[in-house]
């Protein structure tokens, strides 16, 4: 296939002008960064299986009506996605105490949270995707309330779904982030589920042993980080039971 235009590089992923007016190819890497960037290395493998994992989410939640940017997926690490004006926040939902709310407000990583915590953080680079409040979002004109009510409720509804999910394959989804896009159709303009969901974007922690089976294991120098995340996909279905990686169950992890 004829290569083609780039448009963006991300840290985990490439945007090309798609076949046709309106899509893009999103193309997944091994490359991993944390820490903003602070952190890179290679997770061999990872673009393929988080092509699949975040494909099979972005497929569960459309069934349940949940508007998403994702088309098809191409190949091993491409999918077909719908272009969209993406909006420069970052939406985390958490049920489950970990990761930065940890830190920030002393609570115990592993505390089941009163209700889903929903937080917003801008997202720009060169100032750290720091935290902001709707005041910000909407003073700056980042998006409108009625943007707000739409990704909220969107976002909402995709926890409810993915924590129903990933329970059934016997994970606790702990947090993660949403990105969302503008959608102009004729004169109209929806609000979209854009990015992906995958191991590198969600805390996913066996429901049995607590083992973290997401990219912390790549942020906190655990080890067997590629193993985790053909754990996911196995469970999920999307990886054969057996003849991938050594991560039997999840007595291997720590
Ligand atoms: O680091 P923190 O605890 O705020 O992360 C919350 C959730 O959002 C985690 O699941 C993490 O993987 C995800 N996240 C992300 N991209 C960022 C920051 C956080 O996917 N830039």
């Amino acid at each position: 296939m004829a290569r083609r235009r780039q448009l963006y590089e991300g840290k985990a992923k490439i945007l090309f002008e798609g076949p046709e007016p309106g899509t893009l190819v999103q193309y997944f890497k091994d490359d991993a960064t944390a820490g903003n960037g602070s952190k890179k290395g290679i997770i061999t493998g990872k673009g393929v299986l988080n092509n699949r994992i975040s494909e099979y989410i972005m497929l569960r939640l459309q069934e349940v009506g949940i508007p998403t940017h994702f088309i098809r997926r191409i190949n091993m690490r491409e999918q077909l996605i719908r272009e969209v004006e993406i909006i420069p926040l970052e939406i985390v939902i958490r049920n489950v105490a970990a990761g930065s709310i940890a830190k920030r407000l002393g609570i115990p990583e592993g505390t089941r949270l009163p209700r889903s915590i929903v937080e917003y953080y801008y997202k720009n680079d060169s100032l750290g995707d720091p935290m902001v409040a709707e005041e910000h979002i909407t003073a700056f004109g980042w998006a409108s309330t009625h943007d707000m009510d739409d990704m909220v409720a969107i976002a909402l509804r995709v926890n409810d779904f993915l924590c129903g999910l990933f329970a059934g394959v016997g994970i606790v989804l702990i947090d993660f982030k949403l990105e969302f896009g503008r959608l102009w159709e004729d004169e109209e303009m929806r609000i979209i589920l854009a990015d992906e969901i995958s191991p590198d974007n969600c805390r996913l922690w066996d429901a049995k042993t607590n083992e973290k089976l997401d990219k912390d294991r790549f942020r906190r120098d655990m080890g067997r980080v590629e193993e985790a995340y053909q754990e996911v996909a196995r469970r999920l279905g999307i990886l054969p039971e057996a003849g991938n990686g050594d991560m039997k169950g999840s007595e291997m992890m720590q």
